[in-house]
């Protein structure tokens, strides 16, 4: 899943309105952050197999690190504590955390059986992406979703706060919708590069979330 994740991000700012939009997205996006950079090490895999889902064509064979859940839950304590070493917040690190295991939920909804349970453990998934209307349908109602509870629970300062906002919204939707339509990326390599943008929303949402307040 693309933008299901975001939406996870803008639906929890009224759960944890003092978490900047960024740290949300960095929580719901934390595993395929980490994930590029392990495949341009060499320790994760993945590779083009045209028509192995209906949505997309990469084989995530092998990627224990960022995706099995055993790991996942170990990130979410990881990315709680992080968290509440910095805020002390207990609420807000428990959003923080649960945002990070909602990843691997959204991608067991939507991955065919290829996510581990633990590294080496059976994978299972429930293959959301065999169908492109379905998952374009749910993903886009999740995404509509979760930026009405964002744009219900902030409002802009200044002219950035909705400018920057609907850029990133715009800028989701193009990269959403090329997605669907472009040809297969050659190798490893190229994926692990273009997935290094990820890292882009974390100051994007915090630039967003400093020209916007929550609504009192
Ligand atoms: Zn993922």
């Amino acid at each position: 899943m693309f933008i299901g994740h975001h939406a996870v991000a803008f639906a929890a700012k009224p759960l944890a309105p003092r978490v900047s939009l960024g740290t949300l997205f960095a929580a719901a996006i934390l595993l395929d952050m980490i994930w590029p950079i392990l495949l341009l090490a060499g320790i994760e895999h993945v590779r083009v197999a045209p028509g192995i889902t209906a949505f997309t064509p990469l084989d995530f064979y092998d990627y224990p690190v960022t995706h099995s859940l055993l790991a996942v839950l170990g990130w979410s304590v990881l990315a709680a504590i992080v968290y509440w070493l910095f805020r002390k917040s207990m609420r807000d690190s428990l959003v923080v955390g649960a945002l990070v295991l909602s990843h691997w939920v959204l991608d067991f909804i939507t991955h065919r059986p290829d996510l581990p349970l633990w590294p080496a453990g059976p994978n299972v998934g429930l293959g959301l992406w065999n169908s492109v209307a379905a998952t374009v349908v749910i993903e886009v109602a999740l995404f509509v979703l979760g930026l009405v509870l964002y744009l219900r629970a902030t409002e802009a300062r200044d002219r950035i706060g909705s400018i920057a906002l609907w850029a990133l919204v715009v800028f989701l939707v193009i990269v959403y919708v090329a997605n669907l339509f472009s040809p297969p990326p050659p190798d490893q390599r190229t994926i692990g590069f273009a997935g290094l943008a990820q890292w882009l929303f974390v100051p994007w949402g915090w630039w967003i979330d400093k020209h916007r307040r929550v609504r009192g």
